[in-house]
């Protein structure tokens, strides 16, 4: 059997992260299978699905490089073959024609709403609490047509809903992929509508029929949709297909164990893009989240094709750690090619306009060993700061107090040799202000402040040689000149 796996949002919104997790799973566990990741929109909500958020979840994914081996599936459009379907079992007899209508329906429930509450009333016999709890339970209870079994329409053009005929009795199990054995009884499963009385699929129908269709052997996705499954099996079994084997794994809750919400932090996958996280981090980490092998911590994602299996899954909801996605993410950026990288950090760096190409060919020359020096493109693209700070440089406190009169009296010993310099490189600098240390006898204690201040006016930089060598022999000759002429 080959594998397929499905991705099947639902375009209300962005992608959130809990569900490019699911994405990632699925798509992981397709690769370690040889098998085929697929993509479903499931827009059979037409007033809550867009095409906005259709091109987000679309942007997110391949942001995040988890392409679907086929053109996406947009299951609205299948919606005559959904019809069909139910039609088909309405013939089986595994379907009816119901005329219960929605008002029905709906004063049921107030009804069996209304017993319950007087159930609680003072004043009366238990008997009478017995028998209103027993009335409202059953009111209550998921929905058992009265036309299960055939039955006459109220008039002879009375619009109907197609129902599933929901089984008997007994239990109901489901061998899950993640939470093992799951039982309920199987009273606990109503006759769901599968087609509305416009004659428009409902979410259950369409996700199952659309899962048979495109071959889908591994169903993944969240646990929210665990009971929907005890539903869902019952339409296979009707149509005498096979069952896919379900895997739901629990929810990504925030850091003190609350569902995930807004307030632990982004909820959108394209938000972690723009806070500066390389897709390989964000997916590292969110692989991480709920599944584990071994206890190795970092995964590429080749390493993640060969080893990712549906039973590493953890049983427990899993809790966002931004300060772990950021060291993970910090691997990441230490890995990245370097032209990638310089790529990745543009936008970063141009979030004040465009960069020059002096500017540009600093960073670029500085990046390969600057890549330590943020955990997220923001740091980073902030750690050039120094680089790219105009003449001539505003200085802090600390600068300023380095480039006292002692100060720039060094540094103008300094300054001399450095215009002698004939070759301007790392190495020939380091080896400048040795001798010139040498020959005055001052240490490095003494001239590194004073020449760091007039460098950088005091941002954050790397070693001193290596800085002078990225800025180049006139930018750095020119701050140093600023300062000693000022
Ligand atoms: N469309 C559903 C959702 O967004 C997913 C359904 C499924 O994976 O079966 O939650």
């Amino acid at each position: 059997m080959s594998v397929v796996t499905r991705f099947a949002p639902s375009p209300t919104g962005m992608l959130h992260i809990g569900g490019a997790r699911t994405a990632l799973f699925n798509y992981l566990f397709a690769r370690r299978n040889g098998g085929r990741f697929l993509l479903r929109i499931e827009d059979t909500d037409r007033e809550r699905s867009t095409q906005a958020a259709t091109d987000a979840i679309l942007d997110a994914m391949a942001w995040l490089g988890l392409t679907p081996d086929e053109a996406p599936v947009m299951q609205s459009a299948q919606a005559g073959r959904h019809a069909d379907v139910a039609h088909e079992m309405i013939a089986r007899g595994t379907a009816f024609k119901c005329y219960v209508t929605p008002e029905e329906l709906q004063a049921r429930r107030e009804l069996g709403e209304e017993k319950r509450q007087a159930s609680k009333q003072d004043g009366i016999s238990d008997t009478e609490r017995h028998a209103l709890l027993a009335e409202a339970s059953s009111l209550l209870a998921p929905f058992r047509s009265p036309y299960r079994d055939g039955g006459t329409p109220p008039t002879p053009d009375a619009p109907f809903t197609v129902r599933l005929r929901a089984p008997e009795s007994g239990s109901r199990t489901v061998d899950d992929g993640v939470q093992g054995q799951v039982t309920i009884d199987a009273s606990e499963i109503d006759d769901l509508v599968m087609l509305r009385a416009d004659g428009t699929p409902t979410y259950m129908l369409a996700v199952v029929v659309d899962d048979h269709d495109m071959g889908v052997t591994h169903v993944i996705r969240g646990d929210d949709h665990l009971r929907n499954t005890f539903r869902q099996v019952p339409i296979y079994e009707a149509m005498g297909w096979d069952v896919p084997r379900f895997s739901h794994v629990p929810m990504i809750h925030g850091n003190d164990g609350a569902k995930l919400s807004k307030r632990h932090g982004a909820l959108s996958t394209t938000v972690y893009r723009d806070m500066g996280y390389l897709p390989e981090g964000l997916k590292a980490y969110l692989l991480r989240l709920g599944w584990s092998h071994g206890d190795q911590e970092i995964f590429t994602d080749e390493e993640a094709i060969r080893v990712f299996d549906v039973s590493g899954i953890n049983k427990a909801p899993a809790r966002l750690d931004l300060d772990k996605l950021a060291t993970v993410n910090a691997h990441f950026i230490r890995l990245a090619d370097n032209d990638r990288l310089f790529d990745l950090l543009y936008p970063f760096l141009t979030t004040d306009g465009a960069i020059g190409d002096e500017e540009a060919r600093r960073i670029r020359t500085a990046l390969p060993h600057m890549k330590d020096r943020g955990s997220t493109l923001i740091e980073l693209a902030n750690a050039f700061d120094f680089l790219r700070a105009k003449r001539p440089l505003e200085l802090n406190k600390n600068a300023r107090k380095a480039l006292s009169d002692e100060g720039k009296s060094r540094l103008k010993g300094l300054q001399d040799e450095l215009h002698r310099m004939s070759q301007w490189s790392d190495a020939s600098i380091s080896e400048t202000i040795k001798s010139y240390c040498a020959a005055t006898g001052l240490s490095m204690g003494q001239i590194g402040p004073p020449l760091r201040a007039a460098l950088t006016g005091g941002l954050p930089a790397p070693d001193l040689a290596p800085v002078m060598e990225w800025l180049g022999r006139e930018e750095t000759l020119a701050r140093i000149d600023d300062q000693l002429a000022g």
